[in-house]
């Protein structure tokens, strides 16, 4: 029988509805939800092609394979084989060398059930905090953000917000190609309302500044500078709230007195743009009533990822635009769940609902209600640090999960060498193809989306129900069976779940009393709403926060930080004297493992490219579509370079999808990157590498 189901999308975080029609034959087609709150139908290019993804199984991890040594070839074998050899490998590594030396790194793609399960394994059985993400790429530096000046790690707004602001504020992102759907809802809210104005900062003239009444052309890494100057602008021109700063925030005295220290006509320099810039842009907020903004990684990918993130936040604080309709700051997710990740505590740092390692209070409380060993209080490493600690030894064996780090994380071949180095290497995975699997001892498949159901939270906290449609090929598994059945093997109590309900269920309850709690809701209402925005109290979810202006810290005020506005990346010189950056295209997702099947989503841009500016490709004598080299002490990328006055001089810009392509790496933008990373959030500084390009001849 023909049928028809809701889920979510599984790309970003924007967390699009989706209605999943299946045919006689069991074939997928998909169409956008138009009772979906976040997308009412639409969907952008890869969501409208996500059924191609489920239905060409030919890449599909089909059994698990192992291996005795790197020399030999992996084999088909059991699920008991794979898993028990694992768990004996795991046991004797812990026993010889402590709980510290295995790890797992996981995805914002994974399911909240899957999150929570693998969390509870390392955190609450095996003794160590050696759990990550690929969202420490990605969030890690707003959540220390939200945190250092909210109190909590909460985005306080709502995407119905956006038809409330008059004025939205997008800084180091471009939606329009990597949150397509929320931009389409901002277009829409610009056409009905003319007054909305749309302020872009970003050194590239990207599809979101076609829309843009003011693009601020910077410098990477002068985003401080900017905020600043607009901070100081505000309080010059009488546009702060003076009884909101009074009542509700703390801090302000120390900021006025720092954001004195740099003039206008000198930010304007460092910055790169006109000085009447930031005046406008000062003019378009100080006289906003709804003031938004936006931003993702061209904040959060930087070695000063928290300070951009505060600097922008105290933009509201001082303005009072916060917990208000059409107000507040609102970091776009790139992925699906990272959010959702972080709701059970699946960072190296976190505990589940929030919860801190460094409180014996909080680890006490998870260490009773898993009923497992004492929770260490070592923070665990963190996504960069987990290869430099396999490269020095100190990790033994890692366990990735539904994540191709060799082609995401920066220095590329740094990455590629420390995995080498690893005693043991297990790779959980839906497909064939990502670089990472030449490396596993062990390859477990697992269950791809429409093949499992669980949970995700989107950007705006809300939790959204996913459907299994269709049966997993061969013998893979969903992503939390896989670790549990691991976990019995290893001989801990505590994983016998027989469905994801009752694994979502116990994380409810463990959210009450915290300021994330939903542990009024349970998976079957859930299943029956589809979604809802947390924290979840007296039978309702809670679409925007902080509208009784308390906030989640001791005192109940938000804080204003202060901090200078240096940038520590890497400096560039002589030899190499342009600035890369990073980024996405349209049609692409992260690596290419799934959107990179799909031959639609190869039309419109079918390889990867650099972009420079003309003069900057003059000096160097290289002309449109040359093959040209960029390199620095790490490594090269050879492609085609596309001239073009949207960069800015002196900058270049190569996207980060390509990987390895008949075994050349030489399309891997993070061949170049550095693990600079931030000193309080450890998010990388993808966004900034110091590159010399020249026209390449064939030798
Ligand atoms: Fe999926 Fe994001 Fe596109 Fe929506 S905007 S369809 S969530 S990729």
């Amino acid at each position: 029988m023909p049928s028809s189901f809701k889920t979510t999308c599984c790309y970003c975080g924007v967390g699009c509805g989706i209605v999943v029609h299946k045919d006689r034959q069991g074939r997928l087609t998909v169409e956008g939800d138009k009772d979906h709150p976040v997308n009412k139908g639409m969907l952008c290019s890869k969501g409208m092609n996500l059924h191609y993804t489920v239905m060409d199984t030919s890449d599909r991890l089909l059994y698990p394979e192992m291996r005795y040594s790197r020399n030999m070839p992996r084999q088909r074998v059991s699920w008991d084989q794979a898993l028990e050899r694992t768990a004996a490998v795991f046991s004797r590594i812990i026993e010889k060398h402590g709980p510290d030396a295995v790890a797992f790194y996981a995805s914002g793609q994974c399911l909240t059930e899957e999150y929570y399960v693998v969390n509870k394994l390392i955190k609450g059985f095996i003794g160590s905090n050696n759990i990550d993400t690929n969202s420490r790429l990605c969030m890690s530096s707003a959540v220390a953000a939200y945190k250092m000046s909210l109190g909590e790690d909460a985005v306080p707004g709502t995407y119905d917000d956006i038809e409330q602001a008059d004025c939205i504020f997008v800084a180091g992102a471009n939606p329009a190609w990597c949150h397509p759907v929320l931009w389409r809802r901002i277009e829409a809210a610009k056409a009905a309302n003319p007054k909305l104005r749309i302020i872009v900062s970003d050194p590239r003239i990207t599809q979101s500044c076609a829309m843009a009444d003011l693009h601020l052309q910077l410098h990477p890494g002068t985003d401080i500078v900017l905020h600043h100057a607009i901070g100081r602008l505000l309080i010059e021109q009488g546009k702060t709230d003076a009884a909101f700063i009074r009542q509700h925030t703390e801090g302000f005295a120390k900021y006025r007195d720092m954001v004195m220290q740099r003039s206008i006509a000198e930010a304007a320099i460092v910055c790169g743009i006109p000085e009447t810039q930031l005046y406008e842009a000062a003019a378009l907020i100080g006289e906003s009533k709804g003031f938004m903004t936006m931003w993702t990684m061209g904040l959060n990918q930087s070695v000063v990822g928290v300070h951009k993130n505060l600097s922008l936040i105290n933009l509201h604080l001082i303005t009072g635009r916060i917990g208000k309709p059409g107000c507040g700051p609102f970091s776009l997710t790139g992925q699906p769940n990272a959010m959702g990740g972080r709701e059970v505590g699946g960072l190296s740092n976190l505990l589940p609902a929030h919860r801190v390692l460094d409180n014996p209070a909080h680890r006490k409380e998870v260490q009773a209600f898993w009923g497992g060993r004492e929770l260490s209080a070592k923070p665990g490493l963190t996504a960069t640090q987990m290869f430099e600690a396999m490269n020095d030894g100190r990790l033994k064996a890692i366990w990735i999960m539904c994540s191709n780090p060799l082609v995401s994380l920066p220095d590329a071949r740094f990455m590629e060498a420390a995995l080498k180095k690893a005693k043991f290497v297990v790779v959980q995975e839906i497909s064939n193809k990502p670089e990472t699997l030449q490396y596993a001892d062990v390859i477990l498949p697992a269950a791809a989306w429409t093949e499992k159901e669980g949970t995700m939270t989107n950007a705006e906290r809300r939790i959204s129900y996913l459907k299994k449609i269709n049966d997993a090929p061969g013998e893979a598994l969903p992503d939390a069976e896989i670790i549990c059945r691991f976990a019995q093997k290893m001989g801990y109590n505590g994983f016998d779940y027989t469905h994801p309900s009752e694994i979502y269920n116990e994380h409810c309850r463990l959210t009450a009393g915290t300021n994330i709690d939903i542990s009024g809701l349970d998976y079957s209402r859930l299943r029956e709403k589809r979604s809802i925005q947390w924290p979840y109290k007296a039978g309702k979810g809670t679409a925007r926060l902080f509208e009784d202006h308390r906030f989640y810290t001791a005192s109940g005020k938000a804080a204003i930080h202060s901090f200078d506005d240096q940038n520590n990346s890497e400096q560039t010189d002589g030899n190499f004297p342009l600035v890369l950056t990073t980024g996405r295209i349209r049609d692409q997702w992260h690596t290419m493992s799934k959107t990179g099947k799909v031959s639609k989503l190869k039309q419109h841009i079918a390889s990867a490219f650099l972009e420079i500016h003309p003069e900057d490709a003059r000096e160097r004598g290289i002309r449109q579509n040359d093959i040209v080299e960029i390199f620095n002490g790490r490594g090269k990328v050879r492609v085609k370079a596309q001239l073009c006055t949207t960069i800015k001089q002196g900058v270049v810009f190569l996207p980060m999808h390509w990987g390895k392509i008949l075994n050349s790496d030489l399309n891997r933008a993070n061949n170049l990157t550095n693990n600079l990373v931030d000193p309080i959030s450890k998010q990388p500084d993808l966004k900034f590498a110091a590159v010399q390009v020249v026209r390449f001849e064939k030798p």
